[in-house]
């Protein structure tokens, strides 16, 4: 193994125990955490960056999340939806869906900014990810491929969005942070039928879900 990849490696365990240190308890999602290396989602310049416990500018005012902050969510997800199809909103790096993907999730994902969607759906087909990508406005769902067993939204949103909370399957859940533009709470919100039982979680900061179900791009 080369010398930076033994560095890589080695930062990657520390980023599992400063998340170990915060809470996050799953095995499953410390596992991947492990596994799936974060500094490829970095422009090789700031490859130095990738393991400590920061959001990341990725270019169009967007970050690539939080180390803590995807696993707490990937958690969510996982405790409640173990397997099946899951579609994100906002692929940004591509990170988070990797890690989905690294999980063993059939994963879909979503990318308004065109230039974003571009240069991950690069990266998933030179790192061999199974990972079905498309441009577009994300609040809208992905119809065609609907019912999914989970959704997660990467992308602080104003409200509940109702057309992807109609393409959750039968108990399926939704991991959604929802709040104003400052902060938003961590949300799951599980279909039962016709009815959604939400939970409530800590406040986080995530950059703006912008689209038909998200805020008016005029706002930012
Ligand atoms: N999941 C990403 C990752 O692992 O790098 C981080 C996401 S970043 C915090 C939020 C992303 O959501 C941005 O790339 C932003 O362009 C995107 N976004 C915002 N509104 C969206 C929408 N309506 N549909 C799809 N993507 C959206």
């Amino acid at each position: 193994m080369k010398e930076s990849e033994k560095l890589h490696t080695l930062r990657r365990r520390e980023m599992v125990e400063t998340l170990k240190k915060y809470g996050i308890a799953d095995q499953r999602v410390l596992d991947v955490f492990q596994r799936v290396q974060r500094h490829l989602f970095f422009d090789v310049d700031a490859t130095d960056l990738a393991y400590n416990d920061g959001a990341y500018p990725i270019g169009f005012g967007q970050t690539i999340s939080q180390p803590y902050t995807v696993a707490f969510m990937t958690a969510l997800l996982v405790e409640r939806s173990p397997f099946g199809k899951v579609l994100e909103i906002g692929t940004g790096s591509g990170y988070q869906a990797a890690i989905l993907e690294a999980l063993g999730y059939c994963v879909y994902t979503i990318e308004r900014i065109f230039e974003l969607y571009e240069r991950a759906e690069k990266l998933f087909s030179r790192l061999c990810l199974n990972i079905i990508c498309r441009g577009g406005d994300g609040t809208l769902g992905w119809v065609d491929e609907a019912p999914f067993d989970g959704i997660m939204v990467t992308a602080g949103a104003p409200a509940e969005p109702e057309l992807l909370m109609h393409q959750l399957a039968e108990h399926g859940s939704m991991v959604i942070p929802v709040g104003n533009a400052d902060s938003q709470q961590m949300m799951v919100i599980t279909r039962d039928g016709d009815t959604f039982r939400r939970e409530v979680f800590q406040q986080f900061t995530f950059v703006p879900l912008v689209g038909r179900e998200g805020w008016n791009d005029t706002v930012f």
